[in-house]
């Protein structure tokens, strides 16, 4: 059964998917006490929203309460209006709407948008043109500079090809990778996918050993100067072992994505990372006891790490089962990870689906189909595909199939992250 989802669930939808909300103006006809309620909902969702309206005082009104919210104008438009609300709005974005001439928009009474109007609109923000419904409608759009328009449906965003983001890379930034970010660059192209993200290591358990900070800031700003498809990111390890050193180094370089992850388990008082355990000499019990604290470790980072996305859930079994064939069954730990599912799903943290295993000795994606199948089963959909490759030649590796399960198991999208944004592309095979 479909339900018209409440406003306090549409805001949160956006707030979670990085969308902006535009509100229709006929909320400026609210009584005073139903604007009230309806700011304070708006201010509590924490999403970004867009205001629109044909009357000055309104704005004003919008303006002072959300500084940091659109204003979408779509009243009368003269030079002095357009004067008149430059000097009303301090730092708001500034839209101004103008229908285009059509059989659907012959009823307004408003100046429709001509090449002089558009020219004077741009000057004071940007152009929003209404209503464009078929190709004619967007060919005008674009001769009159458009910066967005409305559209009821009919005109649909351009897919160009395969868009699919690498959101976990590593390159000589990282201490245990020599990859040159030019080399994955072109072997970014050659896989056909659209970009990648370089989210170099950020061990941060060693912070007061080593100096860990200094080549992050450099693997970003390398990323931020290659720019276009190469995105900026950082996968920061054992932040919860400094959470202080941890928040400075998220905050510190302007990323597009953040990784989470728990490589190393504080377990019997030391915390070697499980890539250097001997789980050979580990008793079935132990092994149980490791894997159920790494799942603790890992759900304190998500309750008190600000990243975007959980990295290579179930890791350790690359070498608990990969490296030392020990088999584990993952159902003794569903308490736990429902959990972790559930917090993430909770927090809009998106889940990685990790292809780095796949034609090694644990051949399977990290999580494996039933942990994935379970995030969609709890309302999971924020899904990002990570070759956490370390060398140039795993970029996108097992990207296709990887997808095909994705599809298979009912996903649409998939997701990468721009300013620490999501941005869904459509899943095609
Ligand atoms: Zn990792
Ligand atoms: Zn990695």
């Amino acid at each position: 059964e479909t339900q018209i989802p409440l406003l306090a669930e549409a805001l949160e939808f956006a707030k979670n998917t990085g969308l902006t909300v535009k509100l229709d103006n006929k909320i400026q006809y609210f009584s005073d006490f139903q604007t009230d309620i309806f700011f304070d909902t708006v201010e509590k969702s924490g999403a970004h929203v867009g205001f629109t309206s044909t009357d000055t005082e309104y704005i004003k009104k919008a303006a002072a309460r959300f500084p940091n919210a659109e204003i979408h104008y779509d009243g009368y438009v003269d030079e002095n209006r357009l004067i008149e609300l430059r000097e009303i709005l301090k730092d708001n974005e500034l839209y101004i709407w103008l229908p285009v001439p059509s059989p659907v928009t012959d009823w307004v009474n408003v100046p429709m948008a001509d090449g002089s109007l558009c020219k004077t609109v741009k000057k004071y923000g940007k152009l929003g043109l209404w209503i464009i419904s078929d190709t004619d409608g967007l060919e005008t759009a674009k001769k009159f500079g458009a910066d967005i328009i409305e559209t009821p449906g009919q005109i649909k965003p351009e897919n160009k090809g395969n868009s699919i983001f690498d959101c976990h890379t590593h390159t000589h930034f990282s201490h245990d990778s020599e990859c040159d970010p030019h080399d994955s660059l072109k072997a970014s192209k050659e896989r056909g996918i659209a970009g990648f993200a370089i989210t170099d290591h950020c061990d941060i358990e060693y912070c007061k050993l080593q100096d860990v900070k200094t080549p992050i800031k450099r693997s970003a700003d390398c990323a931020h100067e290659m720019g276009g498809s190469v995105l900026a990111g950082v996968e920061i390890g054992e932040s919860i072992l400094h959470k202080k050193d941890a928040e400075e180094v998220i905050s510190g370089s302007n990323f597009d994505i953040v990784l989470g992850s728990v490589h190393a388990v504080q377990y019997k008082n030391q915390t070697l990372p499980y890539s250097k355990i001997d789980f050979s000499c580990f008793s079935a019990d132990e092994i149980n006891k490791y894997l159920s604290k790494y799942f603790d470790d890992m759900l304190e980072m998500i309750k008190t790490t600000d990243f975007d996305v959980l990295s290579h859930l179930t890791c350790p079994l690359r070498y608990i089962s990969g490296k030392y064939g020990i088999a584990v069954d993952l159902k003794k730990f569903a308490d736990k990870t429902d959990i972790i599912l559930k917090e993430i799903i909770n927090r809009g943290i998106a889940l990685e689906i990790n292809t780095s295993c796949l034609d090694t000795a644990y051949n399977v994606l990290m999580p494996d189909i039933p942990i994935i199948k379970r995030y969609k089963e709890l309302g999971g959909y924020l899904l990002t595909l990570g070759s956490d490759a370390h060398i140039a030649k795993r970029i996108a590796y097992g990207f296709d199939y990887a997808l095909s399960e994705l599809s298979r198991l009912g996903f649409k999208n998939i997701y990468y992250y721009k300013n620490r944004k999501p941005i869904p592309q459509e899943i095609k095979l």
